[in-house]
């Protein structure tokens, strides 16, 4: 698929080329600590007995999303938008939940299309509109849909507010044509980056014991949900423990970025030291040294996002990162080390959008280029 294609036109790499070949800015993967990433949480799902639900929001990537399968335990993914899902399903993935609301026409007549790829679709609702929507639009083409109940345990997001709302929903889902309960979500979004072990525990444990009373109350409406889904890199092993969660839907730990970097696990380590490993770097090179101690790249904002804070220069301690603009970042260099033309990894502050900015994924084994991976639903945002 790469035929005719010109490195630093169309693409930033071909496959064979080494590390200082690859035209920057590029998104590049360091595949062996990506393999690590994911057979870690593979070990992890094995030995608790969880589905691993893996969020495709992240890296929108078919062939990151097949490796999570092959190695990584995977055994479904989540898409947050429609067109993201199309991608996926268009590939044979089949186990897709849509953890998200979906009240567009439009797009929920495209979602009520998907299973005619072959694979089993899941959505999410919090008000009965919606499950009237769904309804029609199966009934308009004929495939079941599994639908499940969202709700919002603390996050302020999306998902009904309370139990009865919860039951009223089920109900509803229940006694809809064409569509099937299929369970609960509860995502508690806010938990995932509080960096204190303990303050992340607690919220966690809140959100846990206000979705086990909405469990109570499906059970005691005759509507036990079978799936129970959410969590994210942040908050995993509360789920896991809390006994009432089925599924995981991680998505970060397996590229991690600089803010999941800086959480700290149970004995007060960075996530980014020793559990997991960054995997995704911004490749980026020097253009400019004319001001002393500092060096300027060529990856700015259109190659990196900064909602969750600046990046950092990856395994050189000298060298800090001061500031982004769209197409400069700027590195304090007290010693004056940088030459031009050297070339820097930069973690990303936040992977999933800084990975929709990009064409393509480089996947390097150690220093050289082994495969090209499209970024398969970039833009698909709708
Ligand atoms: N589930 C839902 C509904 C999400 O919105 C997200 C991310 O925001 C995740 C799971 C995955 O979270 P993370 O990337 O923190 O693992
Ligand atoms: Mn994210």
């Amino acid at each position: 698929h790469l035929a005719g294609l010109e490195p630093g036109f169309d693409l930033p790499a071909l496959p064979g080329m080494s590390l200082s070949e690859v035209q920057t800015p590029a998104l590049i993967l360091d595949l062996d600590a990506l393999a690590r990433n994911l057979r870690r949480m593979s070990t992890f799902v094995a030995t608790h007995g969880m589905k691993l639900r893996v969020h495709g929001k992240m890296h929108r990537s078919v062939d990151v999303y097949r490796l999570q399968e092959q190695i990584g335990g995977a055994s479904g993914i989540c898409c947050q938008k429609v067109s993201e899902a199309e991608v996926f399903a268009r590939a044979g993935v089949k186990d897709i939940l849509i953890s998200n609301e979906v009240r567009d026409p439009r797009m929920i007549d495209r979602l009520a299309q998907l299973p005619r790829f072959g694979g089993r679709v899941a959505v999410c609702v919090d008000a009965p509109g919606a499950v009237a929507d769904l309804a029609q639009a199966v009934a308009r083409h004929g495939y079941p849909l599994d639908v499940l109940v969202e709700y919002d345990s603390g996050a302020g997001r999306c998902g009904v507010q309370g139990a009865d709302a919860a039951v009223a929903l089920a109900q509803a889902i229940t006694a809809a044509e064409g569509l099937r309960y299929a369970g609960l979500q509860s995502y508690q979004g806010s938990v995932q980056h509080l960096t204190e072990f303990n303050s992340r525990r607690a919220a966690a444990a809140e959100a846990i014991l206000r979705t086990a009373e909405v469990i109570d109350a499906l059970k005691a409406a005759g509507l036990p949900p079978e799936t129970v889904t959410g969590a994210g890199t942040g908050s995993y092993t509360f789920e896991t423990s809390s006994g009432i969660y089925t599924e995981l839907q991680c998505g970060s730990y397996a590229f991690m970025d600089a803010d999941y970097g800086r959480v700290l696990d149970i004995e007060g380590r960075r996530f980014d030291e020793g559990l997991w490993e960054n995997a995704l770097f911004v490749l980026t090179q020097v253009i400019s040294t004319a001001k002393p101690g500092q060096a300027v790249t060529d990856a700015g904002l259109k190659s990196l996002t900064m909602e969750s804070g600046l990046p950092l220069v990856f395994g050189r301690p000298g060298l800090t990162c001061t500031g982004v603009s769209d197409e400069h970042s700027q590195i304090r260099d007290p010693e004056g080390v940088l030459r031009i033309g050297e070339r820097l990894r930069l973690v990303p502050g936040h992977c999933d959008p800084t990975c929709n900015l990009h064409d393509w994924y480089v996947g390097l084994r150690g220093d050289q280029v082994e495969v090209l991976w499209p970024v398969s639903a970039r833009g698909r945002s709708y």
